[in-house]
């Protein structure tokens, strides 16, 4: 019962500045992209990274309590609701990093070129909010609390993205480690079974940029 948020950083690593290590590896490069998103930011904010680190994999991240919340999905997501993808809960970001999209250097946290493959906003579904997380928000007599949602390993929630929307849920496994979950789409009109959303939307919604791309451009004569 004694597994405090933020203790899953490695224990192998230099003690952090205060107040986390993505902050200071990650956020400081930030993209000369940013500037084609809109300024204001619908909220909270959902995205997806694709990350070509030492394996390319999709971070899928909500703003929840001020951070990212954040899971790694090595198969990405599908917006085919057979498609249940393992999301491994990893460390919070900070919000900064949502705008994210470049390279990080070697050595340094998240190592590799990182993508902004989806972005947007969410919310909780109120449909299919679960049933034991509902019980307590009318215990304490508070609203949906996602925070609760993510305590009894069950998310369901809304994305408004440019590539993924429509009804969601992100499930705890049971037995499996607490920070495997699965990432599913929800049988909704936003659903397509079927489809290879990776494949057919492979490259940034910020700048339109494939990994290569990316990982060119920054080490080219524009390299910050
Ligand atoms: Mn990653």
């Amino acid at each position: 019962m004694s597994t405090p948020r933020g203790s899953n950083r490695p224990k192998g690593s230099q003690a952090p500045a205060s107040s986390g290590a993505p902050a200071d590896s990650a956020v400081q490069p930030l993209s000369p992209h940013r500037a084609t998103l809109p300024d204001s930011l619908p909220r909270p904010v959902y995205v997806v990274h694709k990350h070509a680190a030492s394996n390319l994999h999709y971070d899928f991240r909500l703003e929840i309590s001020g951070v990212l919340k954040s899971w790694a999905v090595p198969k990405g997501p599908s917006l085919d609701p057979r498609e249940k993808r393992l999301a491994v809960m990893v460390e919070d970001h900070p919000l900064e990093y949502a705008l994210f999209e470049g390279v990080i250097p070697e050595g340094k946290y998240g190592a590799g070129t990182v993508m902004l493959w989806d972005f947007g906003w969410w919310e909780p579904d109120p449909q299919e909010m679960d049933k034991a997380a509902l019980d307590k928000s009318a215990l304490t007599g508070a609203t949906f609390d996602p925070e609760q949602a993510l305590a009894v390993g069950s998310m369901k929630f809304i994305l408004h993205g440019r590539k993924l929307a429509g009804s969601w849920a992100l499930v705890q496994m049971k037995g499996r480690g607490d920070k495997n979950w699965l990432l599913i789409k929800h049988r909704d009109e936003f659903a397509r079974p079927g489809s290879r959303i990776l494949e057919e939307a492979p490259n940034s919604v910020a700048s339109g940029r494939s990994i290569e791309e990316i990982s060119g451009g920054v080490s080219g004569s524009d390299a910050t």
